[in-house]
């Protein structure tokens, strides 16, 4: 089923959901499963799984020499989302990214999760890699999301890339997009952000999740402009609870996003990390609650791979 019917489904109730990274290669499904069995009870009708871009590895060749190759860490999105849809019977939503692909590749990506029965989409550009100082779209992809956007909303119309087959079905994805209350890192201002929010939307999304934010004010005051400008998509906020100290200088850092001054002197005044973690989850939980009293659809929780902080706010919350 698609989010946004979910959404409709729920009728102004507040849903639960949450994404997850996959493990390293090599690693076993297990360790991904047994972090979705204690938030199984909360109901998610959907889960996101992310995409990871691919890296630079350095080979030693053994005459002083390195051979810089392209790998993918974290693969396999796809797959497991086929595997979390049928073990538990949930939706699921793999993020399809545009930097590291080209168009031909999402096509196909597009057509296994059509396959597979996968009915929603996150439509992402991706960061740039590490080495680069700026996003660079792939030779062949997509430079912004709108463009992917437009791709997925063509298969939709059963329009494939080189329209040498004729699609005798259609697909019929339901597309998510990242929205940013406090804009991306990369725009100008906040209105220039909504602006290409808007075209997104206007290509084909259906719904928004937002980035992370710490202080609700910023989702309110998003979303009123977001309606301003004529956005009238679900815009569900995306909640992660702080977890270490190194958060307070690395969120900021890497989401240009601002912290609350009484979150950080909570987690100042701490002695250990659990300590941390606990602040982390309380912020979360008020975080939450208040989110949830002004009739928010979904509240969907950035994992990182841990359940245990989810649980315990979810615990408070649903
Ligand atoms: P876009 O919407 O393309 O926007 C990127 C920038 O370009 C913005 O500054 C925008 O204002 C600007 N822009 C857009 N269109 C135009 C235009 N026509 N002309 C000029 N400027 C333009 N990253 C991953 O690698 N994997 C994931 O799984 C992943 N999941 C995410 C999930 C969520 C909910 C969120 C919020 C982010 C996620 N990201 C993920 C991070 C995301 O890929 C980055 O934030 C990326 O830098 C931007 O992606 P986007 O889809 O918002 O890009």
């Amino acid at each position: 089923m698609k989010v946004t019917e979910h959404i409709k489904k729920a009728n102004g109730k507040t849903l639960f959901s949450f994404e997850l990274i996959p493990p390293k290669k090599g690693n076993n499904i297990q360790d991904l499963y047994n972090n979705i069995d204690p938030l199984m009870e909360f109901n998610p009708p959907f889960i996101d799984v992310t995409t990871s871009r691919e890296e630079h590895v350095y080979i030693d060749k053994g005459d002083g020499l390195l051979d810089r190759k392209i790998t993918r860490m974290r693969p396999g999105t796809v797959g497991i989302c086929a595997a979390i849809k049928h073990k538990y019977d949930v939706d699921t939503v793999p993020h399809v990214l545009c930097g590291g692909f080209t168009k031909e590749e999402t096509e196909y990506l597009l057509v296994d999760c059509h396959y597979l029965g996968i009915e929603n989409v996150m439509a992402l550009r991706g960061d740039a890699m590490s080495h680069q100082r700026y996003f660079e779209a792939s030779k062949g992809g997509h430079q912004y999301a709108t463009q992917l956007v437009d791709q997925i909303q063509n298969l939709n119309k059963g329009k494939y890339l080189h329209d040498v087959i004729e699609a005798n079905h259609k697909a019929n994805f339901c597309i998510g997009v990242a929205g940013y209350p406090e804009k991306h890192l990369e725009s100008p201002s906040l209105q220039t952000d909504l602006k290409r929010l808007k075209e997104k939307v206007d290509a084909g999304a259906d719904y928004v999740v937002t980035q992370m934010f710490f202080d609700n004010q910023k989702y309110f005051e998003f979303v009123k402009a977001a309606r301003e400008i004529g956005i009238t998509v679900p815009i569900i906020p995306g909640i992660k609870p702080l977890a270490v100290k190194k958060h307070l200088q690395l969120l900021p850092q890497v989401f240009k996003i601002d912290l609350p001054e009484p979150l950080i002197t909570e987690v100042e005044k701490c002695k250990t990390n659990t300590d941390i973690r606990q602040v982390g989850v309380d912020w979360a939980i008020e975080q939450s609650k208040e989110l949830m009293d002004a009739n928010v659809p979904v509240l969907h929780y950035y994992s990182m791979g841990k359940s245990t902080n989810i649980k315990a706010i979810a615990e408070a919350v649903f």
